[in-house]
Order: C-alpha cells, then structure tokens, then sequence
C-alpha cells in the first residue's frame, strides 16, 4: 500500500527553497565592457564559453567598449543591463547616478604611473615639474592624482599631456610618465627593451577596487533574482579563467582578439591582473564599505562633489543576507507606505487565519518576518476567499493579497511576487485507495472553491473531474462517504481537519508530487512594494523556514527515515483513532445514509435531478473562471410512453434501469450522470467541447439501441448537444441542449444533434 495511512502525525513540510528549472526561454542581458577585448574580462568570456550565463537562464552579449559605449551611460538608459566599471563609477553614485555595484574583478587597481628606469624616477615625489601621460577627466585617474596631493603636487605643478595610448611616447621620451595597466603596457615596454619603474597609488595608501561589475538601482528593484543569478555566474567564469589560463587565453585568441594580441602578451597580463584578482584572505570579487569609504575620500580629495550623495546603498547585498542595503529612494519610499494593508484568508489554518484581530498561522510568520526585514508595519484584514480579497484590493481597501496562489499567470492582472512558501499537496483518499495520480481514481476529486484552487487543479490537470467544496472539513467528509474520489489541500491543512475532526478511515497519497506556491498579490500600479518584498523574500534563510515549519508542524519527520517504519507508526496510530471513531462512525453512518438519499435516483441509482443541478451549477463556474470548455448531454428515450402502454410501467421502469446502466458504462466516471426527470437523463462533460460530447453521445446511442429492447423492439435515445458559452448560466445552457435535442426529435429520432448557435460560433 503506497497510500499513508492516517496522516494523523505526519508533518513533513517538504520546504523547497524555489529553486526553479529553467525550461523557459533564456532572458537576453548585456554587458557593456569598460576597454576593448583582453584577458581583462576573461571571466566573462569563460561564463559564457562554460554555460554558467545559460544555467543561470540569462542570454548574455559581451559588447565591447567604443566611443558610443560608455558602461555608465548604457546602463543608465537599459540599453545595457550590467556594465564593467572603473574606480570612478564611485564617483557617478556619489553624484547621484543610480548605480549599484555587485563585485569587483580586482581588488586593487591595475592602474598606476609608468617611467622608464633612464629617467629615475621612481617615487611620487620625483614627478614635480614633471610631463604625464594621463586622460583629461581628473576621475579617471582620481588615485594617481590623490597619490600627488598627497606628495604636495597639483595640478599646477605638472605638465598634463593628453593620453596618446602610445607606449614609445614614453619610450622616447616625448614624456615623463603615463598613467597605464600594471597588466599592458610593462609587457609593451619590455618587448621594446626598455627598462620601467612602477609607481602604484596603492603603495601609497590608495587602495582602490577595480574593474567593478555593476548595474542600475532599477535593474535591482525589478530585476533582483537576475541579477543574483548573473552576478554568480559571473563569480564563477571568473575563478574559472584564473584557474584555467591557458585553455582562457585560447579562447581569446580564438574569438575575442580584437586587438591582435599575441599569446605572450595575454599571459602577461593574465598572470599580472591574478595577482590584483584576490584579497589577502583568497576572496575573489569582495566589496566593502569601509574600502568604498576610503575610495569615496580619494575622490572628495581631488573632485569637486556637488551634491554629494554619499555611498549608502552602493553596494548590492548578497543574495539571501539581512540587513540589505536599500537605496535612499527605496527608504523614502517605505516611509511614505502608511502600515501596508494585507488582506488574508479568515480561516485556513494551520496556513493562516485572523482571529480576535490576531493573524496566526504559518503563512503569518513568513508575512512577519517578510516585513520585518523590511521595517515595514502592516495590518491584516481578514477575507472569506481570494475572490473576496480581489474584491478588497480592486477596492483599494487593502494593498496587497498575502499568500495567494497564481493560478492564471497569463491572464492575472495582478502583480505577484515570487513565491515566499512553496509545500506540498496531497489527495486524502479512502484507505486502500491509492493513487498514483489523481486521474487514475477517474472520480471526482474535491478541492477548496473559495480559492480558485478548483480552477488551478483543472488547469494542471485537465480531464480531471474536479468538485469545488466550501471547507476542508466538507471535503474530507464526502471523501469519507464516497462521493469524492479525494481531496485535494496541502498536507499541513488536511493533517490538522483529520485529526480535529477524529475522520477515521482516510489517508494520504503522496502520488501526486505536487506543490503550491505562495506569493504577494499587488494592484498592478503597486509593483514597487512588489519589488521590495521579492527582495526581502530573496533573503528568507533555511533556518527562518525551519524555524516556522517547527512552529506549526507538530511533528518533523527526519528526510529519508525508512519508510515502513514510518508506515508500521502510522497504521498502529490509525488503530488506535478507529477505535476512538467507533462512536463518531454510529452517528455518521446514519447521516451518511440521509445524503445519500437525498442525491441519488433511487429508480436507477443515477444522480438525482438536485445533485446533478448542483453539479452544473458548480462545473459553469468552474469553466468560466479557467476558460475551460465544458459541455452538456440532453436525451430522452424515444417514444417511451408506447413502450409503457405495451408493456406496462413495470417493463418501462425496467427500461430507464438499463438505459441508465449502459450509459453508466460508456462514460468516464469522472463524467457527471443524473436523471433529470421521467425518462430525460443529463450528462455533464468538463474540459470537452461541443465535438467530443457529441461524439460521446453517438457512442451512447449505438450502444443503447444495440443493447436494450422491450417486447422484441430496439429502445433507442435522441441526444442534444450544447457547449457552454461565455457568460451562461445553467437555466441557459440546459436549455440550448434541450432544445437541439428537439431537434434530433424533429429530423427522426435516434439521432444526436448539436445546438444550433454553437454550429453558427463554428461554422458562421
Ligand atoms: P418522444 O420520442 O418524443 O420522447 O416520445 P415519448 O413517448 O417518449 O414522449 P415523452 O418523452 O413526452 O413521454 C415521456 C413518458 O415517459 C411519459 C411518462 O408516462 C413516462 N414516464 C415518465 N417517468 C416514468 C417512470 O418513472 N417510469 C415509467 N415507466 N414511465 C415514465
Ligand atoms: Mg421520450
Ligand atoms: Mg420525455
């Protein structure tokens, strides 16, 4: 027996951590480089060349500089999602530019000051009166000239010389210095046979981050789990490159040597930036605001700063760390947020439920602690179902939905979140029952209505009959009586209704190996906050879900304990509550009995006119909301009241038992059959359209005709077809099938017709 038995203490909360699959197209995603193709951005080339932008669903351009490609102006525009920066990007925040650094290729600075060893100097202090080789803009070369100030020199005593990129200007001396990579032009100068000096800021208490990967605050705000998944695919391309620096330098010169760099020369400069790559305790692309503090001063030193924005919120925070840094728009913003409205389900614990203005349960910790770690206060209002709270939101009395489910990604005009709590469903099916999936019980299965999980389970399932109950407690009890095949709720919900309510007898199939999905649903306007949850979502650790799961479950089964013994437990515990039912069962079997009758034919066993009414009534609504097709079978016995005057009532009883047993038969079980009244019987199809009832009704009447007879003579069935159209409702649509069976009356008998207006959608 697979099926598990009681479920009375079963309290495995199966936490996934949302990880998903990527079987979707991969987002595309630029990166715009700060210089031409070289071994400087190696680590970009291996995380594509390696597949790690891929695994991580990110289509990724590498475009390299030019002078229509500046990193900052490209990623400000979008044109660019991520860029490479230098040291200056610190500058452009601190004036105010949206920008958020996520790493840094090089913990120090590849940039420094080149002279040739002839000419001596080898110290800042030997460069007064001097002529450098630096570019224009004083940022981009903020640590040399901080490194001067500091030495007493200014700009009024030096010679600036534009940047000719020409490394014999140095050579020949048609300069003193130039400013240039510790990681090129050395190479360019020993390859010429001149002997340099190096004067590095860093040696003079001007350590600067390099090379720093960043993006906007937007692509941040909207775009946070992207930009997690780039940054550590980036992270890895890198330690990849440094690890592997020949197989790095092939595939330079294979695809990416735009400057026409020898072997030799990318080696050098390989071999020089991975000296620059790591910290002194091995960290590769590390940040910090204290270093970012210091580079800000460099920068207060020798630019002027007005306004100056400060840091805060510069650095990205790691994926899933508290406290994360916001930016100061994003803290403006949360003040401006009176408490955050969030309507909730009223009742269904333990998931959640607001009582004496208390909100408790599971869902309510993660809404807690989703909004502490924001600061944000917030109240809840508690809502009958989704519908309701849909309601309240259009309203605009409440600003979010907390825990609901996306059932219609396409369709929803809301904007969730990511999911903050994924758990397991399972269908609560009779003992011995078992289901390896719920279509193969080819019975109805139950679901709670008020959340459009009836829709959801139809969607996922199509060809599953699928019953919308008010309560957990209403489904497990027709479970119980057999009307249902099962029900169908998260495992938490129908462990916790069992064992309140002592139901004896049922069990949990675990077949269905599915989950839901909890997330934030906002107005569309709304989604900022939607985006400052994702991000507070992003950082809910492993241990805050267990922390949760332990509060409300009450017993945790260890992952991969054996599961017979698991098995033995439960039986023996199941024992023990058959025992504590007995009584429970005396009363419920009499009530049993009542419903039973108050549903069923009692002629021919078939649903009775009220149960399959309310089944209609149910299926409408349920197609209406999942657009799915759903269809009706009207028919009526050919002249049946000969049969009656020939035979007698007796026979004609007779005959509606057989019809009805040979239509039972050719149905699906999951199809709804019920006596409408004297010999007219409905049969209601969901997820089929017109053609496949129609084709189902002549299957029937073949089958009727050849099967059952009265005195010697064939009993043959006229059958009317109707496809629900938007909008309808039950009175509408039993009678357009009513009225094509008219029809197949009119044009002979024994024949299946399909309604009028339903052949004009198709064919007019
Ligand atoms: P048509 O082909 O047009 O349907 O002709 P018909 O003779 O079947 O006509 P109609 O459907 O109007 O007649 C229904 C008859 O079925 C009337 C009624 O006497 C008989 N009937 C209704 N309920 C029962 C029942 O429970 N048992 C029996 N034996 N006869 C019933
Ligand atoms: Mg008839
Ligand atoms: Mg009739």
């Amino acid at each position: 027996m697979r099926a598990w038995v009681g479920g009375v203490f079963v309290a495995l909360m199966l936490l996934s951590a949302g990880q998903s699959v990527f079987a979707d197209p991969l987002e595309p995603v630029r990166l715009q480089l700060l210089w031409r193709h070289q071994f400087q951005f190696a680590g970009y080339y291996m995380a594509l060349e390696k597949g790690y932008y891929r695994e991580a669903g990110l289509d990724v351009t590498l475009v390299e500089f030019d002078q229509d490609h500046f990193p900052v102006e490209e990623v400000l525009s979008g044109r660019a999602q991520f860029g490479v920066g230098r040291s200056s990007l610190l500058l452009e925040r601190m004036r105010g530019k949206d920008l958020v650094a996520l790493m840094a290729a090089f913990q120090r600075s590849p940039l420094m000051l080149l002279t040739t060893a002839a000419s001596g100097i080898r110290d800042p202090a030997g460069l007064r009166d001097k002529r450098i080789m630096v570019s224009r803009d004083g940022s981009q070369v903020a640590e040399i000239m901080a490194m001067l100030l500091k030495y007493g020199i200014t700009e009024n005593d030096i010679t600036i010389q534009p940047q000719s990129f020409d490394i014999r200007d140095l050579a020949e001396g048609r300069t003193d210095a130039v400013a240039a990579y510790i990681s090129n032009e050395p190479y360019q100068l020993q390859q010429l046979g001149v002997g340099y000096n190096l004067i590095h800021p860093e040696d003079y208490g001007f350590p600067m981050y390099s090379d720093i990967l960043f993006t906007s605050g937007r692509m941040v705000d909207e775009h946070f789990v992207q930009v997690n998944r780039f940054l550590d695919a980036s992270r890895k391309g890198w330690r990849y490159a440094f690890d592997h620096i020949d197989e790095t330098i092939d595939l330079i010169l294979q695809r990416y040597n735009s400057q026409q760099r020898s072997r030799e020369a990318l080696l050098f400069e390989a071999q020089a930036l991975r000296k620059l790559a790591f910290d002194d305790q091995g960290r590769f692309g590390f940040l910090n605001n204290e270093r970012f503090d210091a580079m800000a001063s460099v920068y207060r030193i020798t630019n002027t700063i007005e306004p100056d924005f400060g840091l805060q919120g510069f650095l990205f925070c790691c994926a899933a760390k508290t406290p994360f840094n916001l930016s100061p728009l994003q803290r403006n913003y949360l003040r401006t947020l009176a408490p955050v409205r969030i309507c909730v389900n009223r009742e269904w614990m333990p998931l959640e439920q607001v009582t004496n203005g208390q909100y408790v349960g599971i869902l309510a910790d993660y809404i807690g602690n989703i909004f502490e770690r924001l600061g944000l206060e917030y109240q809840v209002l508690g809502a009958g179902s989704w519908q309701e709270a849909r309601g309240l939101l259009n309203d605009g009395r409440c600003d979010l939905i907390g825990g609901i489910m996306q059932v219609l990604p396409a369709h929803d005009p809301l904007h969730f979140s990511r999911p903050f709590f994924t758990t397991p469903i399972m269908a609560a099916v009779k003992q011995g029952a078992s289901v390896a999936h719920p279509l193969l019980l080819r019975r109805a299965v139950g679901v709670l209505r008020r959340h459009d999980l009836d829709v959801l389970l139809l969607r996922r399932y199509p060809g599953l009959t699928v019953v919308g109950v008010e309560s957990v407690a209403e489904g497990l009890r027709r479970v119980q009586e057999g009307e249902l095949g099962a029900f169908i709720d998260t495992q938490a919900t129908i462990v916790r209704a069992l064992r309140e309510m002592q139901i004896t007898g049922l069990v949990l199939d675990p077949g269905l190996n599915d989950s839901w999905d909890f997330s934030f649903a906002a107005a569309p306007g709304n989604s900022k906050l939607i985006a400052l949850l994702d991000r507070s979502i992003a950082g809910l650790g492993h241990a805050e879900r267990e922390q949760i799961a332990a509060r409300w479950l009450t017993v945790q089964q260890e992952v991969g304990i054996d599961k017979g013994v698991v098995r033995n437990l439960l039986i023996a515990v199941a024992f023990l509550f058959a025992l504590l039912g007995y009584r429970y069962y005396l009363v419920s079997s009499h009530n049993r009995r009542l419903e039973r009758i108050a549903r069923e034919d009692r002629l021919t066993g078939i649903g009775n006119r009220h149960w399959i009414s309310g089944r209609i009534d149910d299926a409408v609504d349920l197609a209406l909301r999942s657009s799915l097709p759903l269809s009706l079978i009207y028919f009526d016995i050919d002249d049946f009241k000969r049969v009656n005057d020939r035979y007698g009532h007796a026979q004609g009883d007779q005959v509606l038992i057989e019809v009805a047993e040979v239509v039972r038969e050719n149905i699906r079980r999951t199809d709804s059959f019920g006596r409408w009244g004297g010999e007219e019987f409905l049969i209601l199809l969901q997820d089929t359209d017109a053609d496949g009832a129609w084709q189902l009704a002549e299957k029937l009447r073949e089958a009727v005709a050849a099967r059952i007879e009265a005195g010697g003579e064939p009993v043959t069935c006229s059958f009317g077809v109707a496809q629900l159209r938007p909008g309808e409702n039950q009175d509408q649509l039993v009678n357009r099938a009513d009225k094509a069976l008219y029809q197949a009356k009119n044009r002979g008998k024994n024949r299946s017709e399909i309604e009028i207006n339903q052949l004009a959608d198709k064919f007019g």
